[in-house]
């Protein structure tokens, strides 16, 4: 009955939207009215926004991106919102941009949850985390799924909006100067892997180092280190990784779909007329999909080169490794959860949706890519 009942709520629902198109638009001029009375624009006064990134100046995709929306924004606006884009390091150091953008020194940033997990370590849900959801997940979780309600509230102190800005997509395992057959091969292994993949590598034997991007193509190739992460294909295709290493492996299951962010000033973002904060948030929103289609067409050309051209041996990991890896970052994860009770809660609801689309995945992409 419950069912029949919906059914045809549903249904008259569906039925009042079709035939009442011409009622809709008439209504929908009587409330453009009242809305234009009530916004009263000055339409000549103009914004000058700075946005500060945590990429290389003009970085492929990443920087590329942000030049991108502030010319989009610039054009949406009809010239009224104008921002000028700074790679990391060129207005201030990369890693500064957070309380730049939060005590309003700068408007805006794009760079990546993570980079602040010592202020916010429950943001790391918000980026990627081994073995958790990819780029499609992500956005379902965030967009649509109740994601964006823990965002915001973990941002809400410092007077930041975050935003969904981009995502790399699915990233590799890395590049490795030895072939890794089985957990032994990890003992000592130094490798160059951030964040939670390399807290989970020391759990497994290895040694997680740090070295600055512009830096690991040397260390790889004089032996400092035994193999290093990037992004994917197109990003180690640039950087040249196939001349010092010889193994590619995957999947990258530290990093499986990493969220990029756009942080905006609160106070800043309220001050905007109406029609400049939508334009600002649509213009996020256009980044979000032109990234991420950008890494998954790159990513899918280069593979083929790399593999084609440069004839690069793609590996695998075994099984019992990629086990091993799996079973160290669940570890790595409860320690973290058992530490901070915002990020218990936050990955409460985050594991809820990840088994959810599982299921999902299961009878819809899973089978699919199979045929
Ligand atoms: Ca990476």
């Amino acid at each position: 009955m419950v069912k029949k009942s919906n059914r045809r709520k549903f249904i008259n629902k569906s039925l009042v939207t079709l035939s009442g198109a011409s009622l809709l638009s008439s209504c929908l001029t009587n409330e453009d009215k009242n809305e234009t009375q009530n916004i009263n624009i000055n339409f000549n006064k103009k914004f000058n926004w700075k946005m500060v990134t945590t990429w290389a100046p003009n970085m492929p995709v990443l920087g590329e991106g942000c030049n991108l929306f502030a010319d989009w924004v610039q054009k949406m606006s009809g010239g009224r919102l104008n921002i000028k884009v700074y790679g990391g390091g060129e207005l201030i150091p990369s890693l500064e941009s957070f309380d730049a953008v939060s005590n309003g020194a700068i408007e805006m940033g794009s760079g990546a949850s993570y980079y602040w997990a010592g202020k916010i370590p429950s943001g790391q849900f918000f980026s990627s985390v081994p073995f958790g959801m990819n780029s499609k997940q992500m956005n379902s979780w965030i967009i649509s799924g109740g994601g964006y309600k823990f965002y915001r509230e973990i941002y809400e102190p410092f007077n930041l909006i975050p935003f969904v800005g981009g995502n790399t997509s699915m990233q590799m395992g890395g590049w490795f100067n030895k072939e890794i057959l089985s957990m032994d091969d990890l003992n000592g292994l130094k490798m160059r892997i951030p964040g939670f993949g390399g807290k989970v590598l020391s759990k497994a034997g290895g040694t997680a180092v740090t070295v600055a991007g512009g830096e690991i193509y040397t260390n790889l190739e004089r032996g400092v280190i035994d193999a290093t992460e990037w992004i994917g294909p197109y990003h180690d295709y640039l950087m040249g990784f196939y001349q010092v290493a010889k193994y590619y492996y995957y999947p990258g299951w530290h990093e499986p779909g990493g969220v990029l962010e756009m942080i905006v000033n609160k106070s800043k973002f309220q001050s905007l007329p109406s029609d400049l904060q939508e334009i600002i948030k649509k213009g996020i929103e256009s980044l979000n999909i032109w990234m991420q289609c950008e890494f998954d067409s790159k990513n899918s050309v280069y593979l083929n080169k790399l593999l084609n051209e440069e004839n690069v041996q793609l590996k695998i990991f075994p099984k019992d490794v990629l086990k091993s890896f799996k079973d160290k970052s669940n570890e790595v994860l409860q320690e973290m959860v058992d530490k901070d009770p915002k990020s218990k809660k936050i990955f409460d609801a985050y594991e809820d949706f990840r088994v959810k689309f599982k299921d999902w995945s299961v009878v819809s992409d899973k089978i699919y890519y199979e045929l």
